[in-house]
């Protein structure tokens, strides 16, 4: 099933003749002009070849695709090291009935109890071996802006690396007690925790600047150490993600709830449009998807692009009970726009527009290609809990905050459309405080109480992970302004 004899190539959303292979593209995390690496095609897959396959077979299988400078045998060792002997649960992405047509797809199994544990546990194995295929000796270093989720994943993913440093930057007072906890308590020789002032936003815009400062590259070239990002605007970050569509697609089948081929929508909730752009490769693959719903919490940013096609990011900012969607610039749309586009002057153009004037709109041909394939809605902070509270005293299923948020918008879908399975992005004990309140419970202002008060109220169980962090000693406490993450960079 691969495809071509060179393989598959990557270039820049902002310059087509910027190229680097699926190694390369890993290694530099983002293109030196400023764009996200994108493949060149878009494989298609036979899904009667996938459709019995394991998860990590299914894995190796669908990164091999996108992954051609990676040998078989290395990828379906990374995935078994991954996604093996239960490391998220009994079944990976296990899809859970809700209602008639109605699913929620669990990604939170496995050892930070967010879904980005799906891309982070296998792309640290990825990136040293991206090293090792391009004859690279240097010392990585890499950086990440967080809102919570991808700070921890990313730390549990790449601790103790021989040749890695990581440094993880998240919004002071922007993530909830248990993220906080979970980053400040991590272990390992080569990481680093900082609190950034201000938002998300705020700590991405700092990590991309050191990203694209070239005298900063010049520095590190000098010390034979390269920066590398485990956002999801590093192509290493998105492709693991794309497996799981059709992981959950095939557990609906087995279950007869679909027949194969016949379409299904994903509702995501979304941040940096990393997770439902997955989706969307996902379907240009050949998976019967009839529409992606992008759910957004009250930052409606995306919401707002997909009926007018503006973009605008110069609004206020709410902190919400779902703050890994806190976020006002979606990354990876940069990707969507590119490749609907197909045109990368013009998804420069665009970008250089967001970058100053904090805002760009696309043209009515543009949107309409998008919305012929993504839907897009928003949930606030009210409608938020008492989905919360519906779906715990109707359907005895206790949801998180973001996963909460996409619910609410996936109860309104258009079900001719096909069943609905809503990504369920985090375990509701991460949030256990604003869990505890849309039950109506008592909410006591420490977490660990109100984890316990949320078991036993629910008579269900929080993860062992999280439970165990209260006895963990505190490592990191430090408070940084955006433009110190520089200097921090400079010292790994
Ligand atoms: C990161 C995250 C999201 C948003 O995912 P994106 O890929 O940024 O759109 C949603 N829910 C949770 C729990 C997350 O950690």
């Amino acid at each position: 099933m691969r495809e071509g004899k060179t393989g598959m190539e990557y270039y820049s959303t902002r310059d087509s003749a910027l190229r680097r292979s699926a190694s390369q593209a890993i290694l530099q995390g983002i293109a030196p002009d400023g764009g996200l690496f994108v493949p060149r095609e878009i494989p298609h897959v036979d899904l009667a070849e996938l459709i019995d396959l394991d998860y990590c077979a299914l894995a190796a299988k669908v990164l091999g695709l996108y992954l051609t400078d990676y040998s078989e045998a290395f990828l379906r060792a990374a995935a078994q090291k991954a996604y093996g002997a239960g490391r998220f649960g009994d079944l990976p992405a296990k899809v859970v009935r809700l209602e008639d047509g109605l699913f929620s797809m669990e990604l939170w199994h496995g050892p930070t109890c967010a879904f980005k544990d799906y891309a982070l546990q296998l792309m640290p194995l990825l990136m040293t071996e991206a090293k090792r295929i391009n004859g690279d000796t240097s010392k990585t270093a890499i950086l990440v802006a967080t809102s919570g989720d991808t700070g921890k994943a990313a730390l549990e993913g790449y601790r103790d690396l021989d040749g890695i440093e990581i440094a993880v930057f998240y919004p002071d007072h922007g993530t909830s007690e248990m993220q906080r906890l979970q980053m400040a308590t991590q272990e390992g020789k080569n990481v680093h925790v900082f609190a950034v002032q201000g938002n998300f936003d705020d700590a991405q815009t700092g990590v991309k600047k050191v990203f694209t400062d070239a005298a900063f590259a010049e520095d590190c070239a000098r010390e034979n150490k390269h920066l590398s990002s485990a956002n999801s605007i590093n192509w290493g970050r998105l492709a693991p993600q794309i497996v799981y569509y059709f992981a959950g697609y095939f557990q609906l089948v087995h279950s007869g709830a679909v027949q194969l081929g016949e379409p299904v929508q994903f509702c995501v909730p979304t941040g940096n449009f990393g997770d439902i752009l997955a989706g969307y490769y996902a379907k240009r693959m050949g998976l019967p998807v009839s529409r992606l719903l992008c759910a957004s919490n009250k930052n409606k940013v995306l919401a707002d692009f997909g009926s007018s096609g503006i973009y605008d990011a110069d609004r206020p900012f709410y902190k919400t009970a779902s703050p890994s969607m806190d976020i006002l610039v979606s990354s990876n749309l940069e990707r969507l726009i590119c490749h609907e586009s197909g045109d990368c002057g013009r998804t420069a153009r665009l970008m250089q527009e967001l970058a100053g004037q904090k805002r760009y709109a696309i043209d009515n041909e543009l949107l309409e290609k998008i919305r012929a394939v993504f839907g897009f809605g928003y949930t606030d902070e009210e409608t938020c809990f008492a989905e919360i509270r519906n779906t715990w005293e109707k359907d005895g299923y206790l949801a998180d905050p973001h996963t909460a948020v996409a619910l609410s918008l996936a109860r309104q879908s258009n079900r001719a459309e096909g069943p609905c399975i809503v990504l369920s992005t985090a375990s509701p004990y991460k949030f256990s405080g604003a869990v505890l309140a849309a039950l109506g419970g008592a909410v006591q202002g420490d977490d660990f109480a109100d984890l316990h008060a949320l078991e036993e109220m629910t008579g269900t169980q929080a993860p062992a992970v999280l439970r165990a962090l209260r006895d963990k000693p505190v490592r990191f406490t430090q408070i940084i302004a955006p433009d110190e993450i520089r200097s921090a960079a400079e010292k790994l």
